[in-house]
């Protein structure tokens, strides 16, 4: 109740007025994206060849039948996405998962897909587990043209390692950083997890160090987020969390690597590593959320029925027009597609359109057993299943403080922002909010660069994990219980 009061009022000293985030159905209208030129592309690949109980992502394991369709339908949703483009630019790829490598031929191919498109020195990033890694996997990487690489290491502990259900040792996450930085030709990123069960605060800082000390370009330090639907919760009190977060900051400076995020520390001189604080981007797979101007929206999370949605060659889809029956004026028929059965009487596709529809246009949802559509209803899904059929779950269209909002939250998660840049001055209260902050000693200021000091960046730690959980953890627990949900309210 606390909470939701706090947050309530937070927004509303923020944006002047109470308000909310509305999720609805389906994509924004059209006439609202705007693509900058250039762009950032995210490609979500879901399989994994093993589920770790504390990850909250939207991954399925390895299968190789829906692989294959899954592959095929990334290829015609990042065919859609450079038609879109209508020649703009993009200057950087990245591949997050699940794990990216369990497709390592539908990087390729996507890859080769947006070579002609890249601006000059595009980053090329991809998510890599240590399994993965091997020296032919290296070169084909290499030669796919991927600069960047961030390997899931977690810990160096191999008792932490079991703990929290990872299926690889330290020696073979230590093994395949090795393999990566012979290659020379990545930029490396290693992810490490804190406030995990079995770790300490030393062996933690001590991990960080070690990897530091074999000089890879970059370290990340993500702490244990509390998900509603993942098994594993931090244990850490609030005095641990900062003692830990001052601990490995202290340490990180004397190896001489620099705070880039509040959980990320970089060489000097080496690229920065990051797949989600870029400005404008837009996902190609299931789950990948996109991001353009005000525009916000997220693929529906079900890896089926994003494969139906994107590409109706998947087996099974029954014959275009068999949703139209009877007399024309109305129709009734089962719906064992959207049950998890074999399609009988319409196609999955034209059932994701009703119900992308349903609601916003009196038509009825796809619910129970049975759906009754009439005419015009028919024909719309009739035409949806020979045309484009969006895999978009829900979108938003944000207003201009709310948008503003959303971009100052990902500078300060990068340590600093600019209080003359276009999103600070959208929300006027900012300023004096700022004045309030250096009294506390949350931020410094330098003309009008605000900075976030060692404090700041513990309470935006605590702003971050309490905004996971109740915002994107709200929304994706939604999208995980629904292949198209209905209006989503934060
Ligand atoms: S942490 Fe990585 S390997 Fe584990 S389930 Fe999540 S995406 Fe898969």
């Amino acid at each position: 109740m606390a909470e939701i009061a706090l947050d309530k009022l937070l927004y509303r000293l923020l944006c002047g007025t109470p308000g909310e985030f509305r999720f609805s159905p389906g994509p924004v209208p059209s006439g609202e994206v705007i693509f900058p030129d250039p762009v950032s592309v995210y490609v979500h690949i879901p399989f994994c060849h093993s589920l770790c109980p504390f990850c909250p992502y939207t991954k399925m394991l390895y299968e190789a039948g829906l692989a294959a369709h899954y592959s095929h339908a990334l290829e015609v949703e990042a065919r859609r996405v450079l038609a879109d483009l209508d020649g703009k630019k993009i200057s950087s790829v990245y591949f997050g998962g699940g794990t990216p490598l369990t497709l390592l031929d539908s990087v390729e191919s996507v890859l080769a897909l947006m070579s002609g498109h890249l601006t000059s020195g595009a980053e090329v990033a991809v998510e890599v587990h240590p399994h993965d890694i091997n020296p032919a996997a290296v070169e084909r990487l290499a030669l796919a043209g991927v600069n960047m690489v961030s390997l899931g290491v977690e810990s160096l502990d191999n008792a932490v390692l079991a703990g929290i259900g990872r299926n690889h040792s330290a020696e073979d996450a230590l093994s395949a950083l090795h393999t990566l930085m012979d290659c020379g030709r990545f930029s490396i990123n290693v992810d490490l997890m804190t406030g995990i069960l079995g770790q300490s605060r030393e062996s933690a800082v001590s991990d960080m160090l070690m990897l530091m000390k074999s000089g890879v370009d970059q370290v990340s330090t993500y702490p244990l987020m509390d998900f509603a639907f993942t098994r594993m919760k931090t244990r850490l009190s609030l005095l641990e969390q900062y003692r830990l977060l001052r601990d490995l900051a202290s340490a990180a400076e004397h190896a001489g690597y620099l705070r880039t995020s509040v959980w990320t520390w970089t060489k000097p001189g080496s690229r920065k590593y990051s797949s989600i604080t870029r400005e404008d981007y837009v996902g190609i797979g299931a789950g990948a959320a996109s991001h353009l101007g005000r525009c916000f929206w997220v693929n529906t999370f079900d890896v089926g029925a994003y494969v139906d949605a994107v590409d109706g060659a998947h087996p099974g889809d029954c014959a275009r027009g068999t949703v139209v029956v009877g007399d024309r004026s109305a129709c009734s028929m089962e719906r064992p597609a959207i049950a998890g059965g074999e399609p009988n009487g319409f196609t999955e596709r034209a059932a994701i359109v009703l119900n992308n529809l349903a609601g916003s246009d009196g038509i009825p949802a796809v619910a129970g057993d049975s759906l009754t559509v009439a005419e015009r209803e028919a024909a719309v899904a009739e035409a949806a299943d020979s045309e484009r059929v969006s895999p978009v779950a829900v979108s938003i269209l944000m207003d201009d403080r709310q948008s503003a909002l959303y971009r100052l939250f990902w500078r300060c998660y990068e340590g600093e922002f600019d209080l003359d840049s276009r999103e600070a001055l959208a929300v006027p209260i900012l300023r004096r909010l700022v004045r309030v902050a250096e009294a506390l000693r949350l931020v410094a200021r330098s003309s009008s660069t605000v900075r976030l000091t060692e404090r700041g960046f513990f309470m935006y730690h605590l702003l971050e994990r309490y905004y996971t959980r109740k915002y994107i953890g709200t929304l994706w627990r939604h999208c995980r219980e629904s292949a198209f949900p209905r209006e989503i309210v934060l």
